[in-house]
């Protein structure tokens, strides 16, 4: 019970320091600076159990595994950098977007991400223009397909 704790009160932790959306690698990787030799599989059964319990919340953007981040924070959107593939909040909303819907639809709710390059990863360097045959689409070998719907 004693270790079980402390093994969720690390990766709730990691999380909540993080201040953005963390893959279960990228909790692992912070919750094993305070519990050594934790796996990814207790990293997991954790965030199951965390999100069970209304702590977490998972956070699913197109083509892209689970992240996680705090429960309850206020409405708000995502930002991915395509260089480092790191998410970020976004605290800022574009508001009623109703207007964008067809005539006579309702909109219920809105998510957004915004796409580019984070602090960190900087602007792109103006000498080297990015071709389109330069921009190899990263595949996760870890990532099993998703089942998709071929030609129905
Ligand atoms: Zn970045
Ligand atoms: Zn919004």
């Amino acid at each position: 019970m004693e270790r079980n704790t402390r093994q969720r009160s690390a990766i709730r932790d990691a999380i909540a320091q993080a201040e953005r959306p963390l893959l279960p690698q990228e909790v692992l990787d912070a919750a094993q600076q305070v519990v050594p030799g934790l796996g990814i599989a207790t990293v997991y059964r954790n965030l199951k159990v965390l999100v069970e319990e209304g702590e977490l919340q998972a956070v699913n953007l197109p083509g892209e595994n689970p992240r996680f981040e705090l429960m309850g924070h206020q409405h708000h959107h995502h930002f991915q950098c395509r260089q480092c593939e790191r998410v970020f909040d976004v605290h800022a909303c574009p508001g009623d977007l109703s207007g964008l819907a067809p005539q006579g639809f309702t909109v219920e709710d809105h998510d957004l991400t915004l796409y580019g390059r984070c602090k960190d990863c900087g602007p792109p360097a103006p000498q080297t223009p990015q071709t389109e045959a330069s921009k190899q689409p990263k595949t996760d070998p870890r990532t099993p397909g998703h089942p998709h719907r071929h030609g129905d």
